[in-house]
């Protein structure tokens, strides 16, 4: 079986695909590419074996190919890495643009050497812009980034389809909602909120805490990766979604309420500049032409995710 390229493996959803890959393909080999930034941790692919890892930068053309050397040729490719927290492209977005638009290119233009079967490109409703109450982005609607990390990933998706219309790259894209689970770096909302409610801290609430997220398991965003992967089109775009819409302020008091707190421990604090309102990717598309749907149930997964991080950062 062709072998599995995987850049920023070692990041919250790639990590989480990667043991998802092993337990659900277990006969494919995996290369991981990471540079190991701050959201990047290589124990989280501890205890996996067929996995490879490569430390690198994926805007380095020597790093990449260094890693598809060690996928060798006809590999499947799952691109992951980015920079990817909204509040640190706003204070600065050099490496935004580095890792998420000339990263992207780096990968795209070494992937032509090496016959890629597959090239899958890991992108954001944030894409889409806020959307006002009632509305759904198809993946037909007009992009409209807002901050410099919507921005970039806007960038990135461009070039991804460029390359399928000049070069005859076979790549696919999915655009997902927020995602929640094990291994995401505490600087997120969700282990935000779990790590201060374990300290007996309130929680920051950005604002009136009425933006509205659609929330999704980090898994049931793998197996629509996977589900991609294998029998997506070329040149198509996937939403990907949760189908479960709510306000910070929901899942702040259900985090409390599984962490034993005080339902009302929280603080309201300055807003994000710009803050987008509400994201609602609308997924038909992935869940009728290739059968895919999530499975995981928001409540108990958000309790078992906060008995993950009570037991690493209590
Ligand atoms: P993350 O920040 O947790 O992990 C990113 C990983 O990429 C880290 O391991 C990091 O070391 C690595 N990385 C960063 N820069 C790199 C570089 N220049 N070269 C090689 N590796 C580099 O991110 P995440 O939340 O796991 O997101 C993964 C992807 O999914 C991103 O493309 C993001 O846009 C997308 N996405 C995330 C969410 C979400 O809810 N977190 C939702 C939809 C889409």
């Amino acid at each position: 079986m062709a072998s599995l390229l995987v850049t920023g493996g070692a990041g919250f959803i790639g990590a989480n695909f990667v043991h998802l890959v092993r337990a659900q393909r277990p006969d494919t080999e995996v290369v991981v590419l990471d540079k190991l930034t701050y959201a990047g941790n290589r124990a989280h692919l501890d205890g996996l074996d067929r996995v490879t890892f490569v430390q690198g930068d994926v805007a380095d053309p020597d790093d990449v190919r260094r890693a598809f050397e060690a996928a060798g040729k006809g590999a499947r490719v799952v691109h992951f890495a980015a920079e990817s927290h909204v509040d640190r492209s706003i204070d600065s977005c050099a490496e935004f643009l580095s890792t998420n638009v000339v990263g992207t290119q780096v990968m795209l233009d070494v992937a032509r050497g090496y016959d890629v079967e597959r090239f899958l490109h890991v992108s954001t409703d944030e894409v889409y812009g806020s959307l006002p109450d009632g509305a759904f982005a198809d993946e037909q609607a007009k992009l409209n980034p807002t901050n410099p990390y919507s921005a970039s990933k806007a960038a990135s998706d461009h070039l991804v389809l460029a390359a399928v219309n000049t070069h005859g790259i076979p790549a696919v894209i999915t655009r997902c909602s927020n995602n929640y689970g094990r291994f995401q770096f505490p600087e997120k909302f969700v282990p935000v909120m779990i790590t201060r409610a374990m300290q007996g801290k309130p929680l920051p609430i950005y604002g009136d805490g009425l933006y509205v997220r659609d929330w999704i398991h980090v898994d049931d965003h793998g197996e629509a990766i996977l589900a991609v992967l294998e029998c997506g089109e070329t040149g198509t775009v996937y939403n990907v979604a949760g189908d479960n819409h709510r306000t910070n302020l929901d899942v702040a008091r259900l985090i409390l309420a599984a962490v034993g707190a005080a339902p009302d421990a929280m603080e309201h604090v300055q807003d994000r500049p710009g803050h987008d309102r509400r994201y609602a990717p609308d997924d038909a598309r992935i869940r009728d032409q290739l059968g895919w749907k999530p499975t995981r149930d928001f409540e108990s997964e958000l309790a078992a995710t906060v008995r993950w991080y009570g037991e690493r950062y209590a």
